[in-house]
């Protein structure tokens, strides 16, 4: 595989409504588009970090530079005899997880219309569909969380709901939760909000039968992560704190966590996925695809990854008009009776939509060697 060309393009697509955590919130979605043409091939990858740099420190901006400043100029016009010697070239590239995801994701895209496979085939996935989780952020008031919640199931069929919780506003939103809906599958995200000193409010949603805590506390608190799973039957499931390879290793080791999010941009594309996934099933643990949420092209890459075996709990991968006004991708993701369909066809199996790349872009850069 030799990289001819690199086009970059930032764009930035109104959300349906502002998304909110316990770290903060954004009201638009950016996500930088990365094409990369080899082989007479052109293969789609995204690098989709959260704005606002709320959810960790990569920011759109921060990985467009390092996007058109290092890694596509010394990517342009190199050889690889294998996607895996590609993958493995970028993963030591000295830049943000975030970043290079969007370059590695366009290459397995390349990869799998070689081959003629599906992207979810050429990952080895089992089956083409994937059950898909409605996830809902904070709002001010519990009676919007639950009109928001009804509004989506009714609309796709999510198979579980995952809610957002922060200091001060977790047992009473579950406990509405539970009232309106009854006995659905249903979990919280903290997204690492909370502290050992904490641990009484866990014990007390204990009461309410959640599919599991996701991360509790903040990433690197591992060892007060694996105490709180000896004071709580609900399963912990650990996010922000599985950055790579070393971290998963470490959070195993541990006993930290019985369930693992696996987020493609947060370990830097769909190799160091896989192995992530690899190494949760040996240790026996569950599994499930997170999202960013990206726009359509992380999502495709998302939805595909969570049709491998083991991913035994809903993905975050939600259809594209939950979240965004309208996607990069035709056509665009879509939630039927809670599954999403992987295509059959080879590569992503989405065209990426030239017209709304012009329309929500907000900065472009390319490079041929
Ligand atoms: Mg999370």
């Amino acid at each position: 595989m030799r990289i001819d060309r690199i086009e970059l393009t930032h764009v930035r697509v109104p959300l349906v409504e502002p998304f909110r955590i316990s770290s903060g919130a954004v009201a638009e979605k950016d996500g930088i588009v990365c094409a990369v043409h080899a082989d007479g091939l052109t293969g789609y990858g995204e690098s989709s970090p959260m704005a606002g740099s709320f959810y960790g420190p990569d920011t759109p901006e921060s990985c467009w530079a390092q996007l058109t400043g290092e890694i596509a100029p010394a990517a342009a016009g190199r050889s690889f005899d294998t996607l895996d010697a590609a993958c493995e070239w970028l993963d030591t590239f000295p830049a943000s997880n975030f970043a290079k995801v969007g370059i590695e994701g366009a290459l397995w895209d390349i990869e799998a219309q070689r081959r003629g496979l599906p992207l979810h085939r050429l990952l080895g996935g089992t089956r083409n569909t994937a059950e898909s989780g409605l996830a809902v952020g904070l709002y001010d008031d519990v009676a919007d969380m639950i009109r928001a919640v009804e509004r989506y199931l009714a609309a796709d069929g999510y198979k579980r709901v995952k809610i957002k919780i922060e200091q001060g506003r977790d047992v009473e939103l579950i406990r509405a939760a539970r009232k309106a809906f009854g006995n659905i599958p249903l979990m919280v995200d903290a997204n690492g909000a909370y502290t050992i000193e904490h641990a009484s409010v866990f014990q007390e949603l204990d009461q309410f039968g959640l599919m599991m805590y996701e991360q509790p506390f903040a990433g690197h608190m591992l060892e007060d992560l694996a105490k709180l799973q000896t004071m709580v039957h609900t399963p912990v499931c650990l996010d922000e704190s599985l950055e790579g390879v070393a971290e998963v290793k470490r959070a195993i080791e541990l006993n930290a966590l019985r369930i693992a999010n696996i987020k493609i941009q947060r370990v830097g594309g769909l190799r160091n996925a896989l192995r992530v996934y690899e190494m949760c099933r040996e240790a026996g643990l569950d599994i499930w695809v997170g999202t960013m949420p990206e726009l359509g092209i992380g999502c495709v890459q998302g939805a595909a990854l969570a049709t491998l075996e083991g991913c035994n709990y809903p993905t975050d991968v939600e259809s594209s008009l939950r979240w965004f006004t309208d996607d990069i991708v035709d056509p665009m993701i879509t939630v039927t009776g809670g599954l999403l369909h992987a295509p059959e066809t080879p590569g992503l199996g989405y065209r990426v939509d030239a017209a709304k790349l012009a329309r929500y872009r907000v900065a472009q850069w390319e490079i041929a060697k």
